[in-house]
């Protein structure tokens, strides 16, 4: 077993596996390390139609081994401890490995602890999620009858920040197609301040929140769930100039007491669960105080160690942390990785915070928000090419890039090494 490589890649999703790919498309020569624990790597992105019942779960799951880019030895482990100024990873059974350079994509782990009572509840009777059993959500949303239909996100930051509320949007349409959306009530409620922060995606998803006549409720930061009670309990946050009066005996059988604790009931509740960087990571020097990896904003190259670079969920980016950001992440990394490499400087800086979310607003309809660090809305000039002119409205088009084009390119060309 190898203790050095030149470079060193921790973590096989996303990030790293595209990453790995494309520097070897770039030089064969290269001398890598890809550490990852998992045989499995997931097309997470799907999940959402998983748990909609438009997705077989079994196709966004493909053998590890089948991805790791040929040339690259796959050390099967898991990173335990990050020593930059030492230029060493520790490992669970493979001892320390030392490198010349360092990229981190070990993604982020869901932490349910961080809500009462979720480690319990989670993925069990009518609590479910897509971050952790699409295949349960979709049981839940078969098996509801009427009554609250909730959905939520924590405080902390999530990976596809979208997700939450896509779930909602299907589950009011699949509602609908069953004639029970009349007798029920499909609630958003986030921590957010609003729906979403690109103005022109947000008018469109306050339209389909109206079509559907769910009950949107920003400033809710959940923080308990009694899933005995079928109770979910929210600290509201709104400012004085924002508040909103909780009507006694609405018909949602929301209260709210002095202390500005929120309790809804629900029939069936959708959440994402809180979401931290792994601790390996989160114990390391190369965190900021949130816990997550500080690198450039533009060249993704560590603040302190020069060579490290870091990409996908676990940096502290103040953008959303998608596969779509990765997509655009990872040549910048390889570009600036080989400079190093050539002893020049590193001078890629064109990360922009490009993310995306493709939001879908029921069957065969779908929202492509795509945008920057400012939250301008930045849609990609090939979509026209699809004949789809304004991707902020719903389109049918989008859906079909979603469900058959997205996974497509996925696996045949951002895991292969390609530019998309
Ligand atoms: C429900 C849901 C919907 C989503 N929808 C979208 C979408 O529509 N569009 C989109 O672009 N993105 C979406 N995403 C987000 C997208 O999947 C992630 O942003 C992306 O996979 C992140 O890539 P990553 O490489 O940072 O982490 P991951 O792909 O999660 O990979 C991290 C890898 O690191 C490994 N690892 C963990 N700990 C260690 C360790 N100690 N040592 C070594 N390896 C380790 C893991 O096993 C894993 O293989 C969605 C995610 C979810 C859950």
């Amino acid at each position: 077993m190898k203790k050095h490589y030149q470079i060193l890649v921790i973590g096989g999703g996303t990030g790293g596996i595209m990453t790995a790919a494309q520097l070897m498309k770039k030089n064969k020569k290269l001398d890598i390390g890809l550490v990852e624990p998992a045989d499995t790597h997931y097309y997470q992105p799907a999940w959402t139609l998983v748990g909609a019942g438009t997705y077989d779960y079994e196709k966004t799951a493909r053998p590890m081994a089948s991805l790791i880019p040929k040339g690259v030895d796959w050390v099967k482990d898991y990173a335990t401890a990050l020593k930059p100024e030492k230029n060493v990873v520790s490992t669970k059974s493979s001892g320390d490995i030392s490198y010349d350079y360092l990229v981190l994509s070990p993604g982020l782990v869901n932490d349910t602890s961080l809500i009462e009572g979720l480690t319990e509840a989670i993925d069990k009777g009518v609590v479910c999620s897509n971050y952790t059993d699409p295949e349960h959500t979709w049981k839940v949303l078969q098996n509801f009858k009427g009554g609250n239909a909730l959905f939520t996100q924590p405080s902390t930051p999530i990976k596809c920040g979208g997700a939450p509320q896509k779930i909602a949007y299907l589950a009011a349409d699949y509602f609908r197609k069953k004639g029970i959306l009349k007798d029920s009530n499909v609630i958003f409620a986030t921590p957010g301040t609003v729906i979403f922060g690109v103005q022109q995606i947000k008018e469109t998803l306050l339209k389909v929140i109206d079509r559907y006549g769910m009950h949107f409720r920003p400033y809710y930061a959940p923080f308990k769930i009694d899933a005995e009670n079928q109770i979910a309990y929210f600290k509201y946050t709104a400012p004085a100039d924002k508040r909103v009066p909780i009507q006694e005996g609405n018909k949602i059988g929301e209260t709210i007491d002095e202390k500005d604790v929120i309790s809804i009931p629900f029939d069936m509740l959708h959440l994402a669960p809180p979401q931290t960087a792994p601790k390996f990571v989160k114990d390391s020097v190369l965190v900021n105080e949130a816990g997550w990896v500080e690198v450039d904003h533009h060249s993704l190259q560590h603040v302190a160690f020069a060579n490290v670079f870091s990409l996908g969920d676990v940096t502290a980016l103040p953008t959303a942390k998608t596969g779509a950001a990765i997509r655009k992440q990872v040549p910048i990394v390889v570009d600036n990785l080989l400079s190093l490499i050539k002893q020049e400087a590193v001078k890629n800086h064109s990360y922009n915070g490009y993310s995306s979310c493709p939001l879908v607003t029921g069957y065969g309809k779908m929202v492509l928000a795509e945008f920057d660090y400012k939250n301008n809305f930045t849609p990609d000039p090939k979509l026209k090419q699809m004949l789809i002119f304004d991707s902020s409205k719903e389109h049918w088009r989008l859906w079909i890039l979603k469900k058959y084009m997205l996974p497509y390119l996925y696996w045949n060309k951002m895991m292969k090494g390609k530019n998309v």
